[in-house]
């Protein structure tokens, strides 16, 4: 039985907001793990017309492992492979803040205008076992900061929380629409947990 989209945990599900744990060794177990992630981002991807699953980490199907995937090629929605990365951390913030807009599958029809590093080095554990690093800059900098966030409990939401300002709905077409801080976020389930 592989994953789908009804595996994916959503907010308020209190396991977002605990820390996964250290993956030892690359077994077949967390080989599964890895596929069955894969798995469920497609077939949430499948569902939705105007968004794209990049990147899931482990927590998001409810295991709580250091394991993150991420889409090899956001821009073709017809190529469905991924790179996994076991372990990963952030060893160094550099460039400038900036802000740009999230979303995240376990959030559900919420966007946010979330402050990030502009670069970052990561280091972690590839699916051979083999201790790698790379930096990362722009819009997949950002994405290593939203999955390592998850990794240790963190969601995007977490980073905006006293911002008015910065949450946003997706509209029916496509663009981002404004929410109402009072009525449509402090009313809601996410920081219920
Ligand atoms: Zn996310």
């Amino acid at each position: 039985m592989t994953a789908t989209k009804d595996d994916i945990i959503t907010l308020p599900h209190a396991d977002l907001r605990q820390r996964s744990q250290k993956v030892g060794i690359v077994d077949d177990s967390i080989k599964q793990l890895i596929e069955d992630m894969e798995a469920a981002t497609i077939s949430w991807e499948a569902s939705r017309d105007h968004e794209v699953g990049v990147a899931l980490a482990a927590v998001q199907i409810d295991q709580l492992k250091r394991v993150v995937v991420l889409r090899n090629d956001f821009d073709n929605k017809d190529d469905h492979t991924f790179t996994a990365f076991i372990n990963p951390v952030i060893t160094k913030y550099e460039g400038d803040i900036v802000e740009d807009y999230e979303g995240c599958l376990s959030v559900k029809n919420l966007y946010g205008k979330v402050k990030r590093s502009s670069k970052v080095r990561v280091k972690f554990m590839d699916i051979e076992g083999n201790e790698r690093r790379l930096t990362a800059e722009g819009f997949l900098a950002r994405i290593f900061q939203h999955e390592i966030d998850h990794t240790n409990g963190i969601l995007f939401v977490d980073h905006i929380k006293d911002d008015p300002n910065a949450f946003y709905r997706l509209a029916d077409e496509g663009g981002l629409i404004k929410l109402d801080y009072e009525k449509d976020v402090l009313s809601s389930d996410i920081y219920d947990n």
